[in-house]
């Protein structure tokens, strides 16, 4: 079977696919099904939904867009998936290539190393003519790598050559991109139901940290949430090659409900980033600096460290500012190292939303109260400066981290709040307009699912007309 099913967990039963299709059916009276819109690249129009139906096929040949090769009628294009324990000899002969020359030229061709690397799951196609002869054979070893921010597929040609040799080339070019729509209310566990309407394990970490700083996904789930997301995946000759970027999403929790939709400003200096769908940034401010300094005595970057005296690497920024000095949190958390750390001395660490954490370091002493697994919001003062640990005089040496790795916390890339206005605003609100259309349309046809599930199917059919 050509099109293998989304490896994102075990295969849902029939019934609420079937239902939901017909669901569909009864909305817009076309051809439908839920789970799967069609590609549209901008997402700037609702795109129209398909219903996909699974079929036994014959192998349609990976299209090399890159390359100008000859048309591929009258040949025979087979394809066999890599097995465990496969070798390149045994695929060959699984594809009923025997041709001891094509076997020397993979061997000894730098440019076809590639074949050598066998990925379970992966296909080989090749293509003979009526004599059997190879005349092409194909392997996308790589579905979905990211290059240059564009998510790209990666693919060795090799082609016979009119002179009956071979040559061996690599392409990459994109993947096709795909739009795709879950939904599902939750019953005992996000990931339950996340895993019941086939989204992808990745999809619903995204979903998490998108609005990890309204819900916490761990304490505050309640049963009969629910969620309806927009999300691309990058597909490879029909394949999921890779789950992609939540476009839109909106999670009802405990009654409240909560929008996000992805956005990329037109404006230079704004980067993209999600936001509510009335155009306010959804991501959590940092305060610029955690106190008032009189002088950044050591910028982010390579220095000469004073203490040692060697070229080092300086992973914060160090403000100079009088002892005793308060020093703020910059954002809202939960402190999650509070102590004594070599070099830093007398340290904090705060947690905050996602995988944000900010240190401060060489304090004199700790707000008073404050200990391992404190709540604090953003200003709230956490200590006072001192010059403990390797530090020449009194100072905060301050670090922002990023899932553990420490980024400038001056440069533009930590997350500060923005809000759209203007051109930018009008811009916006045409580009949430599709994305508001198809929450609503999962909102109806989950209205309707959840409406008559306890009930028969049959009645469900029935009553789609009037849930709109
Ligand atoms: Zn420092």
């Amino acid at each position: 079977m050509r099109f293998g099913s989304n490896a994102s967990g075990p295969r849902r039963s029939d019934f609420p696919r079937r239902f939901l299709v017909l669901c569909a059916f009864g909305l817009f009276g076309a051809a439908a099904a839920v789970g799967m819109v069609s590609q549209n690249a901008d997402a700037t129009v609702v795109p129209d939904i398909r219903h996909i139906v699974q079929t036994l096929q014959l192998p349609e040949p990976v299209a090399v867009p890159s390359v100008q090769a000859g048309p591929d009628d009258g040949l025979y294009v087979r394809e066999e998936r890599v097995q465990r324990g496969d070798s390149v000899a045994s695929m060959l002969n699984r594809l009923e290539v025997s041709d001891p020359a094509l076997q020397r030229f993979l061997v000894q061709e730098p440019a076809a190393r590639s074949i050598y690397q066998l990925y379970p799951g992966r296909a080989i196609q090749v293509a003979t003519d009526a004599e059997g002869e190879l005349r092409w054979l194909r392997y996308v070893h790589t579905p979905g790598a990211q290059s240059d921010g564009e998510v790209v597929q990666q693919l060795l040609e090799v082609l016979r050559t009119p002179e009956g040799g071979f040559e061996a080339a690599e392409h990459e070019f994109p993947a096709e991109r795909r739009i795709n729509v879950g939904m599902g209310t939750i019953r005992s566990s996000l990931f339950g139901a996340t895993d019941a309407a086939g989204v992808p394990y990745n999809v619903t970490q995204q979903m998490i940290d998108i609005l990890a700083s309204d819900v916490d996904f761990f304490r505050d789930l309640r049963p009969g949430d629910q969620f309806r997301v927009v999300y691309e995946t990058f597909t490879t000759n029909g394949e999921n090659a890779r789950s992609g970027r939540v476009l839109a999403l909106e999670f009802v929790n405990n009654g409240k409900s909560y929008e996000a939709v992805w956005y990329d400003p037109d404006e230079a200096g704004k980067s993209g980033g999600y936001f509510a769908l009335d155009g306010t940034s959804r991501r959590r401010a940092f305060l610029r600096v955690p106190l008032e300094f009189t002088r950044i005595s050591s910028g982010f970057g390579l220095r000469r460290h004073p203490v040692l005296n060697t070229m080092r690497g300086h992973k914060g920024v160090d403000y100079a500012a009088p002892p005793g000095t308060p020093i703020r949190s910059t954002a809202d958390g939960t402190v999650e190292f509070i102590g004594s750390q070599r070099g830093y001395g007398n340290t904090v660490i705060v947690k905050h939303h996602g995988e944000y954490t900010t240190l401060y370091a060489h304090m004199r002493g700790f707000a008073s109260n404050l200990r391992k697994g404190s709540r604090v919001a953003q200003g709230d003062v956490i200590g006072y400066v001192g010059s403990t640990g390797m530090a020449t005089g009194p100072h905060l040496h301050y670090e922002f981290r990023i899932a553990g790795r420490q980024i400038d916390p001056q440069s533009s890339d930590i997350p500060i709040a923005q809000s759209l206005d203007g051109k930018e605003l009008d811009r916006f609100k045409q580009h949430v307009a599709s994305y508001r259309g198809q929450l609503d349309m999962l909102a109806n046809l989950q209205k309707a699912q959840d409406g008559t599930l306890d009930t028969d199917g049959a009645v469900a059919l029935a009553d789609t007309g009037a849930a709109r």
